[in-house]
This record gives C-alpha cells, sequence and structure tokens, in this order.
C-alpha cells in the first residue's frame, strides 16, 4: 500500500451525566497532501515559465530596437545622397538616371517605413510610444492623408463622404499614422479592385471612419488575430503580399490609447472594413 499519512483528531467530550470521553477521529490524507505538493511544483514549474518568456520577450524587443535604431542612420543617409543625385541629374537633363534615381527614393521609403514600423511596435509594447495631444479638426485630417494616398496609388480611386465636421483630442500625427495604415492595406490587399471607400458618421457621442475595400478580404478566423503582433494572414494569395504584420497591431494600440476602438468586418474573397470609433469632444 505504500506509506499512507493519517490525520489524527482527539477531542475530549463531556457527557450531559458528567461522564468524560476522548472521541478519537483518523483521516486518511494521503493524497490531498500529494495533491498539494503537486499543485505547488505544478505553480512553480509555471512561474519559472513565465519569468523565462518575460526575459525572451525584453530581449527580442530589445533587439528589435537596438537593430531598427541602427538601421536608421545609413537609411537616412542614403535618402539624403539619393536626392542630392537625384537634383543633379535633373539639372543636367538625365532623364533615365532621374527615373531610377526616384525609384530608389521610393524604395528607400518603403524601407523607412518598415523600420518605423519596427520601432514603434517595440515602443507600443514597451509602453514608451509618446503623444502629443492636441485639439484637431477630424475631417480635416482624414481629407489630408487620403489625399497623400490618392498621389501614391495611380490605380485605386479612393472615395470621400464625410460627415459634418468635429474637433477631436488627440495626436494628431498618430491618428494620421492609423488612417495611412488602413488605406495603405486596403490598397495593398485589393489588387483586382480600382476603389477605396473613405466615409466619417459622427455618431452621438464618437466619430466613426470607415475605410472599406473590395479585395481578397479576412477569413472569419483570422479576423480575430490581425491585431496581433506579427501576425500575417498565409495562403496562396496572401503569400504575395510583403509586410511585417506590425501595422495593425501599432494601429490598435495607438486608437486604444485615445480611447477608442479598431474593428474589422470582412468576407473572405468580397473585401474588408476597418473601422475607428473615437470620443468626440463635448459640442456645447
Ligand atoms: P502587414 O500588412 O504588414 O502584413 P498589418 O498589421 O497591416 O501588417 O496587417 C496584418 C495582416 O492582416 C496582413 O498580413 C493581412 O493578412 C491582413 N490584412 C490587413 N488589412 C487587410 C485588408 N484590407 N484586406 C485583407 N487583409 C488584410
Amino acid at each position: 500500500l505504500g506509506e499512507r499519512i493519517i490525520k489524527f483528531n482527539i477531542q475530549p467530550v463531556k457527557k450531559a451525566n458528567g461522564e468524560q470521553l476522548i472521541l478519537l477521529a483518523m483521516d486518511d490524507i494521503t493524497d490531498t497532501k500529494n495533491d498539494i505538493h503537486e499543485q505547488k511544483v505544478f505553480a512553480e514549474e509555471l512561474q519559472k515559465q513565465i519569468t523565462e518568456k518575460v526575459k525572451l520577450e525584453r530581449q527580442k524587443n530589445d533587439f528589435i530596437s537596438m537593430a531598427s535604431h541602427e538601421l536608421k542612420t545609413p537609411v537616412t543617409s542614403i535618402k539624403g545622397y539619393t536626392q542630392a543625385l537625384h537634383r543633379r541629374f535633373q539639372k543636367e537633363g538625365n532623364k533615365e538616371a532621374e527615373g531610377f534615381l526616384a525609384k530608389m527614393d521610393n524604395q528607400i521609403n518603403k524601407l523607412t517605413s518598415l523600420i518605423g514600423d519596427l520601432l514603434d511596435a517595440t515602443k507600443v509594447s514597451a509602453g514608451q510610444l509618446e503623444y502629443n495631444i492636441d485639439h484637431f479638426d477630424f475631417n480635416e485630417l482624414v481629407s489630408e492623408v487620403t489625399e497623400e494616398m490618392q498621389q501614391t496609388s495611380r490605380k485605386h480611386q479612393i472615395k470621400l463622404s464625410l460627415d459634418q465636421s468635429i474637433s477631436v483630442s488627440g495626436d494628431r500625427n498618430r491618428i494620421g499614422q492609423v488612417i495611412t495604415n488602413l488605406l495603405s492595406n486596403a490598397i495593398k490587399y485589393s489588387p483586382q479592385s480600382d476603389q477605396v471607400f473613405v466615409s466619417t458618421v459622427l455618431e452621438k457621442n464618437q466619430i466613426k471612419l470607415s475605410v472599406q475595400d473590395f479585395g481578397i478580404g479576412i477569413s472569419e478566423q483570422n479576423q480575430g488575430n490581425v491585431f496581433e503582433q506579427f501576425f500575417r494572414a498565409s495562403g496562396f494569395l496572401q503569400n504575395t503580399f510583403a509586410g511585417l504584420g506590425l501595422g495593425l497591431f501599432i494601429s490598435s494600440k495607438i486608437i486604444n490609447r485615445h480611447q477608442g476602438e479598431l474593428t474589422v468586418n470582412s468576407i473572405e474573397g468580397q473585401g474588408s472594413t476597418f473601422t475607428i470609433s473615437l470620443p468626440v469632444e463635448n459640442k456645447s
């Protein structure tokens, strides 16, 4: 039977007629003791694993942060020289070299944006992203970003529909960054279509901005994951698109910091709608 642990409980009892008795209770608690011991070992093991995971996560973040910082300087310098060369060839009237340099500049911008995303992601994870809060006209920002994005896309027409103007309190640049991200995704993930709809709707206490595309869409299962760090939907279609899977992670954190919400609605094969909801200031 092996070793057993028995708990003895001894208690003196006095009967009504004054007689004294001793009550003796024996309880086999071997299993309970083992359970408690096992639970303790399990809890310690779990704690160890969590500590290790946190440490690895911090090391990963530190590495990404350091690597992207190191990449930033040479890329900025390459951009400077590219622009200087571009101006020189322009002066000389060398159209071919000018064209190559314009393409180079475009690629450098993509690289800068990827490095920016890596830096932002590590800051967001460490809760170190800084926000400069200001009051600004939301529609103005949406129009500005839409216009900028329209310039970078020849194929897609961005259709804008704006509700009445409203002031929002928040970091204008960061919210602009989110809108840019949603628009660039809408264009990127809808290569077979040529339209993107952007609209704002003012509701009672909030302003909603929707970016709708008619592209590859996102499966129901993946819709729950797209806001996670490094998540990228996989599949034959999805594999053809470049990216790091950071844009939506950063965007949703930025919107959450503004007491807002970023949500997705999509039908695979038909398109996606991403919606930002932000609280608005009192209209009094
Ligand atoms: P990235 O585009 O760099 O991969 P994001 O964080 O912006 O990173 O998006 C995460 C993933 O969500 C993408 O890899 C893609 O699978 C999916 N996704 C995002 N936007 C769209 C969209 N408009 N249509 C279809 N899929 C999208």
